[in-house]
């Protein structure tokens, strides 16, 4: 058995619809998963209902935010997937996630690369839009030989054709995740690469540490398990999947979780009220 608490499906950036996902995990015996896409939580119910008794969902979803230089993202976990101010908040995200899109397009027009929105917007589908989005329309064009090209010659963070998001502060996303009943944990703090950032939102409101994650090294895993040992905090862990085609291909279930990850998020339900069904 095994858990796999940080998977992307066709509502975000990933390439397999939710109920794709939960198949995929039932074939390989996993015991329990999370959606988490960036900034929308309809994949939860879609997977929960394809589940049934078969592998335990657990609501889930990844907010980006900043604090000063560094990008931190933050999982919400056993939020209430119903929450009005959450789901207000995410769908105002999700418009400014499109409005982005539509500036790196405009950006690469300036660069004199023949592309239009449409293409874009045809390839997110009902996903939340992102650069991995227009990373395959470029591909698709014949832009670039490959999706890490796209993003080593244009969309790398500062790269030519690169917007900036729309993001919370840390506090927002915490505040947010906690009206609606979730628990917030910090997401890949390696892929940070700055633990004083790290540390510094682990003093908002932060009740977990994704310690394994796809990008650590054993180092760094055996390094947040300490840090989350040292600050009290709940251990998680995924492979972050984007399904097969994304820009860095990696499976769910590709990374050991312990399922005791899973079984501590139950037992914080429990105790604090959160939700384990996305209906109902
Ligand atoms: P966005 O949320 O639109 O900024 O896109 C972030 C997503 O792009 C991440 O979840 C990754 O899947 C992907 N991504 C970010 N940086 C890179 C990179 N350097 N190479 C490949 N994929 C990347
Ligand atoms: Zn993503
Ligand atoms: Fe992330
Ligand atoms: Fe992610």
């Amino acid at each position: 058995m095994a858990v796999d608490l940080h998977i992307h499906s066709t509502i975000s950036d990933g390439t397999r619809t939710p109920e794709e996902i939960v198949a995929t995990a039932t074939q390989r015996g996993l015991y329990a998963i999370s959606i988490t896409d960036h900034d929308d939580v309809a994949g939860v119910a879609r997977a929960q209902r394809a589940a049934a008794d078969e592998l335990l969902v657990l609501p889930g979803v990844e907010v980006s935010t900043d604090l000063h230089d560094a990008e931190v993202h933050i999982l919400g976990y056993l939020i209430d997937c119903q929450n009005e101010p959450l789901l207000a908040k995410l769908a105002q995200v999700r418009a400014r996630r499109v409005w982005r899109a539509r500036e790196m397009v405009k950006r690469l027009n300036s660069l004199g690369v023949s592309l239009d929105y449409a293409q874009v917007e045809q390839i997110a589908g009902e996903g939340s839009v992102g650069r991995p989005h227009v990373a395959r329309a470029l591909f698709d064009q014949g832009v670039v030989g490959s999706q890490a090209e796209a993003f080593r010659r244009f969309l790398h963070k500062g790269g030519p054709a690169y917007a900036p998001r729309y993001k919370l502060s840390p506090a927002e996303a915490i505040a947010l995740i906690r009206q609606a009943s979730g628990v917030a944990v910090v997401a890949h703090p390696g892929l940070c690469r700055d633990d004083e950032a790290v540390e510094e939102v682990l003093q908002l409101g932060i009740s977990g540490l994704e310690a394994y994650h796809t990008s650590h090294t054993d180092l760094q895993t055996e390094k947040y398990l300490r840090m989350a040992d040292e600050y009290g905090l709940l251990v998680t862990g995924g492979s972050d999947s984007h399904g097969p085609g994304g820009p860095i291909p990696v499976g769910v279930g590709s990374v050991d979780v312990p399922d005791a990850a899973a079984d501590a998020l139950v037992i914080w339900a429990k105790n604090n009220g959160g939700h384990i069904t996305a209906i109902g």
